[in-house]
């Protein structure tokens, strides 16, 4: 089976043989992409030319209820989503749930904002402002759609909630969506587009999606396109840099990898609901997607006189993840992706390996359930511990993307502080303590360098989010190597695929337009 492309309102397959996408379990094919002799260009002047007039005609409310409607169509069809990300990636039901139920969630979550903008058109920031004694010459800041493509290029690890979070956020803007999900994931993405496609949920032209390379895509860019990017650093670099973004000066928004940290106050203590709750976060940001999030804890950060006790909670609690195939009801943690990441992985637990031990991981006899190690791409948890941590390199720097994490005990919290910042910026931080002081310090510690400071105390243990979840109200990026991005965070998330100009005029027509506007 060829996945489709959607590129100006049909759908076409590419030429040749194109790419596989491997079962990461069965290592069987289960379907190919291509997009060659399909055009980025046409894909990109059809959306322009078609798809964003006829969503920037609509209001945001009625934009917002397209929205509510492609929910219920991906919640229609939610079974086959579960058995394709099985399939191809391997997804416990789990992992499944967090990608596709995140994705169908964000919709419905931007679908309820959108409507409290009601019938404007366009975005007031900033109240109007006398540019003249008498007040007759006025300014407002108004921020219109733009009036190119949202052209969203994505990782593998969410090929549903990766597209539909910034595809809510741009089609409620009023732009029109190129969705370019990771190749070796893609068919998850595809079917979903596919599916909402079928139901004419959107204008034409709205939504289009091409599965393979990126080839030409970013010297295709032009005035008024917006390129929302998830993906390695490695990759963010070659994006900014494209000559077609950078003679347009085209936006771009970049959301990178992160060496994030979970932090235990230097308060709590074996025994207290913030170490367990520590414990318990850590082991599910090791196991959920295999390890393979963005946000997922990658450095433990503990008082050193702790150190002992945590190193020896968590390979308690990693010797009983039971590592396989998820079609096996016992299994609580799949593959990786693909071989390639499996391979990746693998050389970066050895890179660790040079400046850490192993606390739990594999010694030499993992062999997951039900699958043949050779053909699938498993690997075993694995918990490193170093000593000096401020002395080591790797583990700051080098990010794991896999069931892998570091315990590093720290002497006081400047110093927790100080390694946390080694990460060099990333999406989030997560501090465990039941000392509001600590709170405090870690808070202002943390904020310029972590794009979401997480605090957890025994007050919250049911309510509190997850160090790895990324919810639709709070912003979504990081500073320096997570990629300098920000996505999300309620209606402010509109601002990227939005033109900011002042108005300034007459009072009176600055005052009428500023009436029809809506603040966000
Ligand atoms: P990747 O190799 O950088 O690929 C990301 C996307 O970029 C894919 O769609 C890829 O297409 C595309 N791409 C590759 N070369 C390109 C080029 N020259 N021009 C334009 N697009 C290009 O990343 P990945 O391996 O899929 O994902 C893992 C990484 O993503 C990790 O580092 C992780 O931390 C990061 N990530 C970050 C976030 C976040 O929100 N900050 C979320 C998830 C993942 P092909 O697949 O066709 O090569």
């Amino acid at each position: 089976m060829t996945l489709k492309n959607l590129v100006g309102g049909a759908w076409i397959s590419g030429q040749g043989s194109g790419e596989a996408l491997i079962d990461p379990v069965l290592g069987q094919e289960v379907a190919r992409v291509s997009v060659d002799g399909v055009s980025y260009g046409d894909a990109l002047s059809h959306a322009r030319r078609v798809g964003g007039p006829a969503l920037r005609a609509l209001s945001y409310a009625e934009r917002a209820q397209l929205l509510g409607r492609i929910a219920d169509v991906l919640s229609a069809n939610k079974d086959d989503y579960y058995a394709i990300a099985l399939e191809n990636m391997g997804a416990t039901r789990a992992d499944a749930a967090f990608d596709i139920d995140g994705a169908i969630f964000t919709l419905k979550y931007y679908a309820k904002a959108g409507s409290t903008l009601g019938d404007a058109r366009i975005l007031r920031n900033g109240d109007v402002t006398p540019l003249s004694r008498d007040g007759a010459f006025q300014a407002v800041h108004l921020s219109v759609p733009v009036t190119g493509a949202a052209i969203l290029i994505n990782a593998f690890n969410f090929p549903a909630w990766g597209l539909w979070e910034k595809a809510a956020v741009a089609l409620l803007s009023g732009v029109p969506v190129l969705a370019k999900p990771a190749t070796a994931t893609a068919w998850l993405a595809q079917r979903m587009v596919e599916d909402v496609d079928r139901e004419r949920v959107l204008p034409p032209g709205a939504l289009s999606i091409m599965c393979g390379p990126a080839g030409d895509l970013l010297e295709r860019v032009s005035l008024g396109d917006v390129v929302a990017f998830t993906g390695s650093a490695e990759t963010a670099a070659h994006v900014r840099t494209a000559p077609g973004v950078v003679r347009h000066s085209t936006r771009v928004n970049i959301e990178a990898d992160s060496l994030n940290v979970a932090v235990l106050g230097p308060d709590a203590a074996l025994g207290s609901a913030e170490f367990d709750l520590l414990i318990g976060e850590v082991i599910k940001e090791m196991t959920i997607k295999a390890g393979q999030k963005c946000t997922a804890i990658r450095r433990v950060l503990v008082p050193s006189q702790q150190y002992a006790a945590i190193a020896e909670a968590l390979a308690a609690r990693l010797s009983t993840i039971v590592v396989g195939n998820p079609r096996n009801a016992t299994v609580n943690m799949g593959p990786l992706v693909s071989k390639a990441q499996q391979r990746t992985v693998q050389n970066g637990i050895a890179e660790l390996a040079r400046e850490a031990i192993v606390i739990s991981g594999d010694n030499g006899s993992f062999k997951p359930v039900d699958a043949d190690p050779d053909r699938s791409a498993f690997v075993a948890p694995t918990l490193f511990g170093c000593m000096d941590p401020s002395a080591a390199t790797s583990v700051h720097d080098v990010e794991v993307f896999g069931p892998v994490a570091t315990l590093l005990p720290y002497r006081d919290l400047e110093d927790a502080l100080a390694l946390a910042s080694r990460g060099g910026g990333s999406l989030v931080a997560s501090v465990f303590t039941a000392d509001p002081q600590i709170m405090q310090a870690a808070t202002l510690g943390l904020a310029a360098s972590h794009g979401r400071v997480h605090l957890v105390n025994a007050s919250v243990a049911k309510s509190h989010s997850g160090h790895g979840n990324v919810m639709p109200m709070s912003i979504h990026g990081g500073p320096g190597r997570a990629g300098g991005g920000q996505e999300l965070g309620g209606l402010r998330a509109l601002h990227l695929y939005h033109q900011l100009a002042v108005v300034q005029g007459p009072s009176d027509f600055v005052q009428n337009i500023s009436a029809q506007t809506a603040c966000a």
